[in-house]
């Protein structure tokens, strides 16, 4: 289903996340910190079951995929190995009149002009001068730039430093969760009876000071990746990559995401390793980015890894006695992203009924996949103050949260508290009144066609395993 209501479908996301505790801007009582969220109560909900999905798409649906989960701390010269201390940068420019720093591959882009990342400085700054008639601060509307400059996105830290000078011989947090998988590569070989193919999955955080950190949760300097890294035989990269890429698509659709709002960007311009990579973009309020990379990457991770560490990370096949380099292709996504996506699909503002004076009734919905929904059932007492109403109904609730999220709410009346749950994607709510006390029977409110009908306490629990 389409759903573009309005142009400022973004605020509204952002205002209900805020309202609705799904995700504050950090230190919000220090003024904030740029480019960092957290996650509240539902938030943290939705995102555990956005990596609850991938983690079983990944591991538990398959046989040829094992998890990790890397330390974030890892020996600097990975990310030398990498390329990331040399290369992991960003072209930056600044505003001369309001000092806003930018992204010039993306102003450049923005003006409908090819630019991008991997460009060096002296290519990005011919294309700038070439341009900068056409380019002005998204700040301030000025067009007095700087000349560009790669700005290095890796996050330095002190960690086991005690010189007191750590700048010269930083740590890193980590740019990317994959790197973790590569260094224990062999370490997965030598202890999980793994043959390739076969797969590494993990979900962590990551690190990057980004330059412009508009877009909420879209670009932020701390965030969550679900990185799996293929390996294969050199030669059947691309037989794995096709079927890894119709793979990442499914999932979407599986988690509610329609294929109108999804769309493959291939990669014009590769670095020098890659053999082919596509991303998956997502229609956000602010147009198609990328959601997800499938990349195939060649030898190039494993290769660098045993040039820097002088480790063999040979595969010796056990049926040819063949000894070759895994070729890798990887899955990269990242859970923000995901979790604006699903938002941004499930939003709506629907028209309930109208008002004695003639105006609208409205109410806002997130029609959530009920796996991915924070709260899958919501439990009422009719009455607050009738004791034998809430004791049955804290009774339910007792039983039915052994299997699923639940919440108990007797705050307000009937009306307000669906509009709630329906703001926060509940499924299912349940209201116990008098009859409830004679006959045994709750009435169970759909979310999305907001019927209602009586079921039996009984039957509640096959009722919700039907469903959720
Ligand atoms: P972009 O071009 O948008 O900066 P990228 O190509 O650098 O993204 P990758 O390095 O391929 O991204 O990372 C894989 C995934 O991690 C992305 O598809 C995205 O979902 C997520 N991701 C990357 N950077 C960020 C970020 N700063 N904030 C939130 N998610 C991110």
């Amino acid at each position: 289903m389409k759903k573009k209501e309005s142009d400022n479908s973004m605020e509204k996301i952002i205002s209900l996340c805020k309202r609705r505790g799904f995700v504050f801007p950090s230190s919000e009582i220090y003024d904030g910190f740029a480019a960092v969220y957290d996650f509240g109560p539902y938030g943290v909900e939705l995102a555990n079951n956005i990596k609850k999905e991938w983690w079983k798409a990944m591991t538990q649906l398959r046989d040829d995929i094992v998890g990790l989960d890397s330390a974030i701390f890892m020996s600097p010269k990975i990310w030398e190995a990498s390329g990331h201390v040399k290369g992991f940068s960003d072209p930056l420019t600044e505003c001369r009149k309001c000092h806003a720093r930018l992204r010039l591959d993306t102003l450049l882009e923005e003006a409908g002009v090819f630019a991008d990342e991997k460009m060096t400085e002296e290519e990005i700054n011919l294309i700038f001068e070439a341009n900068r008639g056409k380019i002005k601060c998204p700040v301030c509307g000025a067009s007095d730039f700087t000349p560009g400059r790669k700005f290095n996105l890796l996050v330095q830290s002190n960690l086991g430093n005690f010189t007191g000078d750590w700048t010269k011989e930083p740590t890193y947090l980590r740019g990317e969760t994959c790197q973790g998988i590569y260094v224990n590569y062999k370490n997965v070989l030598d202890s999980a009876r793994v043959k390739i193919p076969f797969g590494i999955a993990q979900i962590g955080k990551a690190f990057r000071n980004e330059i412009t950190a508009r877009q909420f949760i879209f670009r932020t300097r701390e965030f969550e990746q679900m990185e799996m890294q293929y390996f294969v035989k050199p030669g059947e990269d691309m037989k794995y990559f096709e079927a890894w890429r119709a793979a990442r698509w499914q999932f979407y659709l599986n988690l509610g995401i329609s294929a109108e709002n999804l769309r493959w960007h291939k990669h014009e311009n590769l670095v020098f390793y890659a053999k082919e990579a596509y991303d998956i973009e997502y229609n956000f309020p602010f147009g198609f980015k990328e959601l997800e990379g499938v990349h195939a990457r060649g030898d190039y991770d494993l290769t660098q890894h045993t040039k820097y560490s002088g480790q063999d990370l040979n595969y010796l096949d056990p049926a040819t006695n063949e000894k070759f380099t895994p070729h890798i292709v990887e899955t990269s996504a990242g859970v923000g992203r995901t979790f604006l996506a699903l938002l941004t699909e499930a939003y709506r503002e629907e028209k309930t009924g109208t008002l004695e004076d003639g105006t609208a009734e409205t109410r806002i919905v997130l029609k959530l996949a009920p796996k991915l929904a924070p709260i899958k059932i919501a439990v009422f007492p009719l009455l607050k103050n009738k004791p034998e109403l809430v004791g049955k109904a804290r009774e339910i609730f007792d039983k039915l949260k052994l299997t699923w999220r639940c919440e108990f709410d007797d705050n307000g009346n009937i009306g307000k508290r669906y509009r709630r749950q329906d703001e926060i994607g509940t499924p299912y709510c349940l209201t116990i009144d008098f009859d409830t006390l004679e006959n045994s029977e709750v009435t169970v409110r759909d979310r999305d066609t907001m019927q209602q009908e009586r079921i039996n306490i009984d039957e509640l629990e096959n009722f919700f395993r039907s469903r959720i």
